[in-house]
């Protein structure tokens, strides 16, 4: 297993003093291994999971040819290049039964939505696009050409092919997709374990009694969030005092039972930063200055499982046993509270959807970014990435516009990103927006 600093040694670029955000991820992707674990579990508990198996068709969806539309079946051949056409209705092709009827040419069959298509037929006129009159109807000309409104078997997934493949994030369509093969239950990897605790001798627990320079806990209502929004099995350690021993104990504790450990606060350079001397102490560590605002210094490091493999620290309430070879990976955030939700986002996510099995090249990418106008001029120094808060909204025009939430971008105004909608990315080498200019937007949806 390769050793921070040997990661490190294979990036170019590299800087521990002035990182760029996109060296974080680069060095975090080397880091981390996926789980290996897996177990079977029913459809309904598969949602936000990570398929562990490729799944292969057992039929074809759909089944057979079927109708796309109300209206009638008939063969394409019988339709007239430079006249109206006219067809004798014969019968009715209901969803959920075969027609059994045999048709001539000329003669057409009338035909509900996802009723199979009568032996022979190939085409289907819309209700709405012929004209009937008794038993009869017709067709003007051109109007519609052989296999129009005919869904073919297997146009969705063919018998014998992979309809989801290893490593997929199972989202409410892939669940349905599975459901349409008569898939009940799927094997997905074990869910990860994310132990959180807050550091900081000046932040109080909800119900503590207020005191002067004292602050509330914020940061582990945002990151617990996130982590069960993600998907995680959430570890909640609580608040540590900045003391080198409930440090080292929280940190033993986090990491016997954790896959990671995130903690926020005491990676500066303050005197009473002990979270950084402590992960150099009992694991592999690596210390930046990220070149970004908010989010400056951040702490990543490994507790071997030999270290913690320890029955001082296990718990008997293990819902999962680690697997014997995974080591625990640490994540110290920034503590201000926007730092700590922007480095969480940009970086802790897409090393925990690594972790978790999702397939990389969909899951572990930079993220899709929406591009929006600047509705104001953006002050930005080429040579970190910063992230501002801001609000997407449609302009009259319906174009896409954004402007920031708050004057104050400041790192520790956590209303700032209740308002806004995404985060506005103004990359590395980018500098001032003026109005109007197309800014990246990376959007909360569906991840905060
Ligand atoms: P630190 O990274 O420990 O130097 O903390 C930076 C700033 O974040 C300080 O103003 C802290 O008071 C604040 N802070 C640290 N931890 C938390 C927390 N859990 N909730 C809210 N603010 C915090
Ligand atoms: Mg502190």
């Amino acid at each position: 297993m390769k050793s921070l600093s040997q990661i490190a040694a294979e990036l170019q670029g590299y800087d521990a003093q002035a990182l760029p955000a996109g060296k974080v991820n680069e060095f975090l992707a080397r880091l981390v291994q996926p789980v290996q674990a897996a177990e079977r579990v029913g459809l309904m508990d598969a949602y936000e999971r990570v398929l562990a198996e490729d799944v292969i068709s057992p039929f074809s969806v759909p089944p057979h040819d079927n109708s796309a539309m109300d209206g009638f079946a008939f063969r394409g051949a019988d339709l007239k290049a430079d006249a109206s056409t006219q067809f004798q209705v014969i019968g009715t092709a209901l969803a959920g039964k075969a027609w059994q009827g045999t048709v001539s040419s000329g003669q057409c069959v009338k035909i509900m939505t996802g009723a199979i298509m009568p032996i022979g037929l190939d085409t289907v006129v819309p209700q709405e696009m012929c004209k009937v009159s008794g038993d009869t109807i017709e067709i003007a000309t051109g109007v519609l050409k052989t296999g129009d409104n005919r869904r073919l078997a297997g146009e969705d997934l063919m018998a014998g092919g992979i309809a989801l493949s290893k490593g997929e994030l199972l989202a409410p369509a892939a669940i349905g997709l599975l459901a349409s093969l008569n898939t009940s239950s799927v094997e997905v990897f074990r869910r990860l374990k994310v132990a959180y605790f807050s550091t900081g001798d000046e932040v109080l627990s909800l119900g503590q009694v207020p005191r002067e320079g004292a602050i509330y806990d914020s940061n582990r209502y945002t990151v617990i969030g996130m982590l069960r929004r993600w998907g995680h099995e959430v570890i909640d350690i609580g608040v540590v005092r900045d003391n080198p021993e409930a440090l080292e104990a929280a940190f033993m504790q986090a990491a016997a039972q954790a896959d990671a450990v995130i903690t926020s606060g005491g990676v500066s350079v303050g005197e009473a930063d002990h979270t950084k001397a402590m992960m150099k102490k009992l694991g592999d560590v690596a210390f930046w200055k990220i070149a970004m605002r908010p989010g400056r210094p951040m702490a990543v490091g490994r507790i071997s499982n030999a270290k913690t493999d320890d029955s001082r620290y296990k718990t008997s309430a293990e819902s999962y046993e680690k697997d014997s070879a995974e080591d625990c990976i640490l994540f110290g955030l920034p503590g201000n509270p926007v730092a700590t939700m922007v480095t969480m986002l940009a970086f802790v996510r897409p090393a925990l959807l690594r972790m978790s099995g999702a397939n990389p090249a969909k899951y572990c990418k930079a993220p899709l970014y929406l591009q929006a106008a600047s509705q104001e001029n953006l002050r930005k120094k080429p040579g970190r990435t910063e992230y501002q808060r801001g609000l997407v909204s449609l302009a009259q025009d319906g174009s896409l516009q954004v402007r920031t939430t708050s004057s104050n971008q400041g790192s520790g105004v956590l209303s700032s990103m209740v308002q806004a909608n995404g985060l506005i990315v103004l990359h590395h080498e980018q500098g001032n927006v003026a109005v109007g200019g197309l800014v990246d937007v990376m959007m909360f949806e569906g991840v905060l």
